[in-house]
């Protein structure tokens, strides 16, 4: 495929994806004939309503009153002193309401429910993160709010379970199969086969069929604006590197789409998980190869019969077998580059950035900020921004049971 620069990305919102979901020769959208109206409706709806001067000023007052964006950029200069001398900045999402950035696209989503006049919001989670922050979109915007779920994951996910039905979601199990995420999109796709006229389905990542990478993406892009003008102000200059973890790709794409046209290096960092085998990891650009699973194309991890392979990260936000489409494309053609980082990476770094600047990142985050600090060890100079895309409370008590306080990693710093 052809190889473009930063210079060939001025008109790329504009053409990027087609009128039928295409990034190229992924995305699209691949369903059964029975949905298909339910999502031309989504699709219809979203380009005349994301246009409208009230949808834009209402989503733009939730972010700053409820959401409390912009959210800080911030300079870690104790950790960078540690490491050398090239300099790293957090975009800090972890302190966007609900603690993450997937409030970003729920908002955006249920107030699209709102404008279309939809009762309901449905949804499948695995860990449970996106089903907190739909449940809690819902509670804002006075709608009912279905989260499917397996029931392994609702044994292990206590807490989420616990705050979804605070919040006002029902919480539904999945009983068949593995009893696990990929059962409970086949049962939320089932229920709003069956509720389309007043229910709207929310994906919680840059997947899915069109129009839902594209619209994730779009609501997702204010992580991106919002830090380019901030790095700017405090430093006069763009980042020369910016990172974010990939797992569908929504906090990645809405870092960077804001920074094609920049002479800025983009890298996204994959899950290496235990280490190459398949099974032991979920690093989807790096190992895969193009496939199609729920309803879109993209890189996928598979057998040679095109099933998904077993997928595995310390990270439960990062152990998908696909990765979202806008991603798939903008690797093939060179803009982005993909790298990965195992857990023991991401864990020293977690360690590293609760000791040196008093941030506890979620484990997904501290994904892209292992890859910030192998390039702020080797680059003697230089800025790295990464997405800080959510904080670690909800990962503690994990991290404690497994690796203590760190001390394996805290004793050569
Ligand atoms: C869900 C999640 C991710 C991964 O999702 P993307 O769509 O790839 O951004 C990353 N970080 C946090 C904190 C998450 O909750």
């Amino acid at each position: 495929m052809k190889q473009l620069t930063y210079k060939d990305f001025d008109n790329y919102l504009k053409q990027f994806p087609s009128p039928d979901g295409r990034f190229g020769e992924y995305g699209g959208a691949y369903l059964p004939p029975e949905l298909e109206p339910a999502f031309q409706e989504i699709s219809d709806a979203y380009e005349t309503i994301c246009h409208s001067a009230q949808f834009i000023s209402e989503l733009r007052r939730i972010r700053r009153e409820f959401q409390g964006r912009p959210t800080p950029v911030y300079h870690c200069e104790r950790l960078s002193r540690t490491l050398g001398k090239c300099q790293i900045y957090l975009k800090r999402e972890d302190l966007n309401h609900t603690g993450a950035h997937k409030l970003n696209h729920c908002m955006g989503e249920g107030l699209l429910a709102k404008f279309m006049g939809k009762k309901k919001l449905i949804a499948e989670t695995g860990a449970g993160q996106h089903g907190v922050a739909l449940a809690t979109a819902a509670a804002y915007f006075g709608l009912e709010c279905d989260i499917y779920m397996g029931e392994v994951d609702i044994a292990k996910q206590a807490p989420n379970v616990t705050r979804m039905r605070m919040l006002g979601a029902r919480v539904v199990p999945v009983s068949h199969g593995l009893k696990t995420l990929k059962e409970a999109v086949d049962a939320a796709f089932e229920a709003y086969l069956k509720e389309y006229d007043t229910a709207i389905y929310c994906i919680g990542s840059a997947v899915g069929p069109h129009p839902f990478p594209k619209m994730v993406r779009d609501f997702q892009m204010v992580v991106g604006e919002e830090a380019r003008e901030q790095f700017r102000a405090m430093t006069g200059n763009l980042p020369d590197v910016i990172t974010a973890c990939v797992g569908g790709g929504s906090n990645a794409a809405g870092l960077f789409i804001p920074f094609l046209s920049d002479p800025v290096e983009i890298v996204g960092v994959e899950p290496l998980g235990r280490g190459k085998k398949v099974g032991d990891h979920a690093a989807t650009i790096t190992f895969g190869k193009k496939g199609i699973l729920h309803g879109f194309e993209s890189y996928l991890l598979q057998d040679e019969n095109g099933q998904p392979d077993p997928v595995y990260s310390i990270a439960s936000g990062l152990d998908y077998p696909a990765t979202g489409p806008e991603h798939a494309y903008l690797h093939d053609c060179g803009r982005i580059r993909y790298e990965t980082a195992s857990d023991d990476e991401a864990m020293e770094a977690f360690f590293l950035l609760c000791r040196k600047e008093g941030i506890i990142p979620a484990i997904e985050s501290s994904h892209a900020l292992a890859y910030a600090i192998r390039y702020a060890r080797t680059h003697a100079t230089g800025s790295i921004l990464v997405n800080l895309s959510g904080r670690g409370d909800k990962d503690i008590d994990y991290v404690f049971e497994h690796y203590g306080y760190g001390e394996k990693f805290l004793k050569n710093s």
